[in-house]
């Protein structure tokens, strides 16, 4: 049989068979070594896995083989430093949730969070949640703030997770894909999958059911079916996607507007911040790079990014 992962727990997985959509909670057989990384955990939701059920085990499988990933997100481990943790696999997309106000996602945070994205090649749009708190001002700061994303080729939808306006947007992006939401704590998130996800409650206590009881985990990913062929994917507790290691010389290659210049610059090394003859700097000087995009390349660039 064959299934995707719903949930890990480390040492069981909570997989949805294919076609029939039924549960089963299964272990791992044998070893499973991730090619050029060292991992923590070899199974990960998302993951697509062939298993087989005992007979006389009721509702426990075997998993023996592992679909190779079409891509993953990982941070690293906890427990083993040294190890990546893989999050999640197989994404369609990503959505990061952020707010202008109460509290104000900072556009240090976004575009880090992009440029991770780029780096695992996992296409995002950006959710301004909490539209019932603007007025006037905030509503054209926000197109402004779209346009901006839109210019570098992010596309952004608003709503109100609250008040049901937009939603349908929302919705409608989510079909048919496994979607990762992401986003600051506060901006939303439980608030948005409430709203998107029927039966919630119903469906969590049926996962939660094959959880191992009594085993202290620190938060685990879980995949929830929105409708047949339609998923979220909820990281409780992780706000970013972490771990990828850009040196300095290729991080503009990771901010879209900047590396459609690259090439252009005086120096084949520069980096874009005080050097003669350097194209990036002009393109912001004359308004076609936006400054706070820019202001996060120097901050990323300098290792500052660790603020919020
Ligand atoms: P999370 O930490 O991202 O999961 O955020 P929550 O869903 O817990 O929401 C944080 C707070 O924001 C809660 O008090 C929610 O009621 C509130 N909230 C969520 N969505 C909206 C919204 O669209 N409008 C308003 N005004 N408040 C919201
Ligand atoms: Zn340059």
């Amino acid at each position: 049989m064959t299934g995707t992962v719903i949930k890990s727990t480390g040492s069981w997985y909570l997989v949805r068979e294919h076609g029939t959509g039924v549960l089963h909670r299964c272990r791992l057989r044998g070893k499973f070594k991730h090619k050029g990384l060292k991992v923590s955990n070899p199974l990960a939701v998302g993951d697509q896995v062939e298993f087989t059920v005992e007979e006389q085990t009721e509702g426990a499988g075997v998993i023996h083989h592992i679909e190779p990933r079409r891509n993953y997100i990982i941070r690293r481990s906890v427990h083993k430093t040294e190890h990546a943790h893989i999050v999640a696999a197989n994404l369609d997309q990503a959505l990061l949730v952020v707010t202008l106000v109460s509290p104000a996602t900072s556009f240090g945070f976004i575009d880090r969070f992009l440029v991770t994205a780029e780096a695992y090649s996992i296409p995002i749009t950006l959710i301004f949640n909490k539209t019932d708190l603007y007025d006037d001002d905030l509503s054209g700061y926000q197109d402004q703030i779209s346009t901006m994303y839109q210019r570098t080729g992010y596309s952004s939808l608003r709503c109100s997770a609250q008040s049901g306006e937009g939603l349908a947007a929302v919705d409608a992006l989510l079909d048919g894909k496994v979607t990762l939401l992401s986003g600051h704590s506060g901006v939303g998130k439980s608030t948005l999958i409430n709203a998107l996800v029927p039966d919630l409650d119903l469906k969590t206590a049926e996962i939660s059911e094959f959880s191992d009881k009594g085993v202290h985990t620190t938060t685990f990913a879980e995949m929830l079916e929105v409708r047949a062929g339609t998923y979220l994917i909820d990281t409780p507790g992780i706000k970013e996607l972490g771990l990828v290691d850009i040196p300095p010389a290729q991080l503009a290659h990771f901010f879209p507007e900047m590396r459609a210049l690259l090439n252009q610059c005086r120096y084949h090394n520069c980096q874009h911040v005080h050097e003669p003859g350097c194209v990036v700097r002009e393109a912001v000087d004359k308004g076609r790079i936006a400054l706070p995009r820019y202001d996060s390349y120097l901050s990323m660039l300098a290792g500052q990014d660790n603020r919020h």
